[in-house]
C-alpha cells in the first residue's frame, strides 16, 4: 500500500476545452488528439 496524496500512477480523464474531447492518462497529455486544443484534468477543481 502506498500513502500518496496525488497519486501519480492512477489515470485521470482530461477534457479538451475546444473539442469536449476526453482522455484517460496517466500523464498530461498536453495537446488535444483530435483538435490540439487545449486539455484540463477533469479532477481539477475549475475555480
Ligand atoms: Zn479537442
Amino acid at each position: 500500500m502506498r500513502d500518496i496524496e496525488h497519486d501519480t500512477d492512477d489515470a485521470s480523464p482530461y477534457e479538451c476545452f475546444d473539442c469536449g474531447t476526453v482522455v484517460v492518462r496517466t500523464d498530461p497529455p498536453g495537446d488535444c488528439p483530435d483538435c490540439a486544443g487545449r486539455m484540463r484534468n477533469r479532477r481539477t477543481p475549475l475555480e
